[in-house]
């Protein structure tokens, strides 16, 4: 008797955390502690980040938006001035410059990367040093799918511009570009990386956010202003032994992490190398399976160590990609898309003027863009079904 050939038809999500048992009875011990908010894990997880990046200082926040918002307060981005980032990202890139009353101007991406495109970045800058001198402040590289922008070149722009550099790295731990680890900055740029440990992230802390900066003065500042702006004797009374005499030196926000979700990023951090390499045995698995087809499959230039944390494939064009889309949903297969580029957006649109056409390289990528499932706890079987549905796919004509 012959075993019928069944057809594997489990649904496959787009994404999931990786949380193993190790994560529970981390969380656990700490509910069991009483110690529930910022304390020893939030500083023992803070030590454990920096030393994997090579970074001096880390502040722990609940988001990467918060490390964003923070590190650009802390280099004094205020009202009127210009802050370059690459339209191809998330909201939380562009709205804390809003928040800070500065103007996020925007600059096209690399065709291939999806990163900011330098060439353009430096003619961008010259123009504006004539047009609005004194006004270029920061500029903010985002590393799109774990592919680290060429930093090497960043940072010499960021000299010749006298600007700060304030990275999102939402999607690059852990990676590096020509040994060039995204967490470290030479010690004569101002600014800092931040990272993100939202649910479906690289590493997860449920919510979270980590800032990392060579500059002791702007960490502490980050540190004061993550919590009402308390001075630095006072935010240590969070932890034991603390005096509850306290000043208030700004009107700060409420960034803190808490040492609940601290236990799960200690745990996370430890096996974030291992995760990584999973996600990036799945690209490899992806980028054989899927070479006879006519998807432009995502490339790694020379000398990076990507985080693989998105595996985008790009179609002939927009009705092509919605078709892979939709035939991915009908066949219970978990997609998105990184990203709606900004300028694409209402509030962009409305409050600057932007039109689809400044920006042609992220308009067109982002109409041909699709991200498919390549999650760390992904199981074979989902792999192989991933592949036989995209496999499966008619391209319109
Ligand atoms: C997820 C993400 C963020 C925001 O991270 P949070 O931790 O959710 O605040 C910022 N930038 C990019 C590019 C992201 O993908």
């Amino acid at each position: 008797m012959t075993v019928p050939d069944v057809k594997d038809t489990n649904p496959v999500p787009f994404a999931l955390p990786d949380i193993t048992e190790r994560e529970i009875s981390e969380v656990v011990d700490t509910l069991r502690s009483n110690w529930v908010t910022t304390g020893p894990k939030v500083r023992r997880f803070e030590g454990g980040f920096a030393t994997a990046v090579g970074g001096r200082h880390a502040v722990a926040v609940n988001s990467c938006t918060a490390a964003l918002h923070l590190a650009l307060e802390a280099l004094g981005v205020t009202s009127g001035d210009r802050v370059y980032m690459p339209p191809y990202t998330f909201a939380a890139t562009a709205e804390v410059v809003r928040y800070l009353g500065a103007t996020p101007v925007f600059v096209d991406v690399e065709r291939d990367t999806l990163n900011i495109d330098l060439d353009l970045l430096e003619r961008q800058l010259e123009q504006d040093r004539a047009v609005f001198p004194g006004r270029g402040r920061a500029v903010m590289p985002v590393h799109i799918a774990g592919v680290p922008v060429d930093m090497d070149r960043l940072w010499d722009l960021a000299r010749k511009f006298s600007l700060a550099v304030v990275e999102d790295a939402a999607h690059a731990f852990p990676a590096s570009r020509a040994g060039n680890v995204v967490g470290s900055m030479p010690d004569d740029i101002r600014g800092a990386v931040c990272f993100s440990f939202y649910a479906t992230k690289t590493i997860t802390t449920g919510e979270g956010g980590m800032l990392v900066t060579p500059d002791e003065s702007l960490a502490e500042r980050a540190r004061s202003m993550s919590l009402h702006g308390l001075s630095r004797a006072a935010w240590k009374r969070y932890e034991s032994g603390g005096n509850w005499r306290y000043d208030i030196v700004a009107p700060g926000y409420k960034y803190n992490l808490t040492d609940i979700a601290a236990a799960l990023g200690l745990v996370q951090l430890d096996r974030a190398v291992v995760m990584r390499d999973k996600r990036a045995a799945i690209a490899e698995r992806y980028n054989k399976a899927f070479a006879d087809t006519r998807l432009e499959l995502p490339t790694v230039p020379s000398g990076v160590a990507s985080a693989w944390h998105l595996y985008i494939v790009r179609a002939r064009d927009e009705a092509s990609r919605d078709s892979l889309i939709a035939h991915l949903t009908a066949e219970g297969v978990g997609s998105s898309v990184h990203f709606i580029p900004l300028h694409l957006h209402s509030y962009y649109r409305e409050t600057y003027g932007y039109e689809e056409a400044d920006f042609p390289v992220a308009s067109s990528q982002f109409s041909r863009a699709v991200s498919l499932p390549a999650f760390s706890s992904m199981s074979d079987l989902q792999i192989r079904r991933v592949i036989d549905v995209v496999h499966a796919w008619e391209e319109p004509a």
